[in-house]
């Protein structure tokens, strides 16, 4: 059993989150390979110290004195050290950092010290090797990242490391200058290490014991979603749900690799396992969970022998790609089609596209409804079982909730409905309450 353990910044944020990191890690000894962030906020108002370098960074390449900076990022750190009792120096590491910062080595490199450093107390205080990512994680001279090598590099390089630290979040080019990822990265370096070493599992260790069926700001208390399907996943988080970033995810699930997201302060929680096959269901349930988003607009065409008509969604498609906007979905009747989009993407350009599509499609009507939600119902449990979207429209007109348009995926494994957004959380608080309490 080989396990890859991510912790995010608010895990590694002081040295008692470095010590229930510490905790879990002994526990198990399958956990060989540790991939830190930064230490994150240690209360509200904190700063992270990856924006603290970053800062320092700025202040640096604008040939202000950075020294007040350096040293407080450096408090940090041996702040962390200390609690720890542990006798690590980090003075050869600052001075390089403060001659790099000065001599104005990219703000990329200066964001990635923070995970270098929090690997090397890691490593230390665990006792495993520390290896660079920089050595591993590459990037081209353009700064694409290059998937394969990477893969073969940290293959061959943790070959002979029976357990290992490997600073999250960074890499570099081919030139050798360290690059990052986007922000939260370190998902992404722990699921390549996951994959080249392949692992049985790839725990991310955060600070929520994995993902819950509906937003609890919404819905009280909702229950945990125990196991859920990359797809099951990709659909809530499209939707609204906020889950780990797909670039974490791909490298996880094109070598099969379940994901399991766990809380470091309730280590005894089990957490949302993400795996590529769909989640067995547990008694009685249906749906793996609920999301969605308001502030959608709907374009309602009613074109009289529309169905028998060539070329005609090929025509409104054309004209919405023309103006570079997305569609995120068509229903469609058999004269009348409606197209939906994001309000923040048509913003002012409306008035303009409505003029394309009586000119070029000549509807008999059109009509324009904003302020539209979309609530999806996601799970693989809703395929080939009757009586779901009954259970479903009944629960919303108990709530006098009209339904203003209905897409169901072929796989079924998803329903969209649109509402009016002052509907949006009765909506969804109706929905949970008909197919999960
Ligand atoms: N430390 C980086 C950030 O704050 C990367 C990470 O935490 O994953 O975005």
């Amino acid at each position: 059993m080989k396990k890859v353990v991510k912790f995010g910044g608010s895990s590694l944020a002081n040295a008692e989150q470095f010590q229930k990191v510490g905790d879990i890690i002994r526990s198990d000894e399958s956990r060989r390979y540790v991939v830190p962030s930064a230490p994150g906020k240690r209360f509200d108002e904190d700063i992270k110290v990856t924006d603290m370098l970053y800062g320092c960074y700025d202040a640096a390449s604008k040939g202000e004195d950075i020294t007040e900076k350096i040293n407080a990022i450096k408090a940090r750190y041996y702040e962390i050290i200390k609690g720890l009792g542990l006798s690590l120096s980090l003075e050869e590491e600052f001075k390089k950092i403060d001659e790099d910062f000065r001599a104005q080595a990219g703000i990329q490199y200066a964001a990635s010290r923070g995970e270098f450093l929090n690997g090397k107390i890691m490593a230390a205080y665990l006792g495993y090797d520390f290896v660079d990512s920089a050595k591993m994680v590459k990037f081209d001279e353009k700064g694409r990242f290059m998937e394969e090598l990477t893969d073969k590099a940290i293959k061959k390089e943790l070959k002979n490391h029976e357990r290992a630290v490997i600073p999250g979040f960074y890499g570099s080019k081919t030139d050798g200058a360290i690059k990052t990822f986007s922000r939260g990265g370190s998902d992404i370096t722990g699921a390549l290490v996951a994959r080249a070493v392949q692992a049985d599992v790839y725990e991310n260790w955060t600070d929520v014991s994995g993902f819950l069926m509906a937003d609890p700001r919404i819905v009280d208390n909702p229950k945990p979603i125990s196991t859920v399907s990359y797809k099951e996943l990709r659909e809530l988080s499209y939707m609204g749900a906020s889950v780990l970033h797909e670039d974490a995810i791909y490298p996880a699930r094109v070598a099969n690799i379940p994901i399991n997201i766990r809380n470091t302060n309730r280590p005894d929680d089990p957490g949302t396992i993400i795996t590529s096959e769909p989640a067995k269901l547990e008694e009685g349930q249906i749906i793996a969970g609920i999301a969605g988003s308001k502030d959608f607009t709907v374009i309602a065409m009613y074109k009289n022998l529309m169905s028998s008509e060539r070329g005609f969604i090929r025509k409104m498609t054309g004209i919405l790609e023309d103006f570079d906007i997305p569609i995120e979905h068509i229903p469609s009747g058999v004269d009348t089609l409606s197209v939906v989009i994001d309000n923040k993407l048509i913003d002012g350009k409306i008035d303009d596209i409505l003029e394309e599509f009586e000119r070029q499609l000549k509807p008999d009507h059109l009509e324009v409804f904003h302020n539209i939600a979309l609530i999806a119902i996601v799970g693989y449990g809703m395929s080939y079982r009757t009586g779901v979207s009954a259970k479903l429209f009944t629960a919303l007109a108990d709530e006098n909730i009209n339904v203003r348009m209905i897409d169901q995926g072929s796989s079924e494994m998803n329903i969209i409905v649109g509402v009016e957004n002052k509907d949006f959380e009765n909506a969804i608080r109706a929905i949970y309450n008909a197919f999960v309490c």
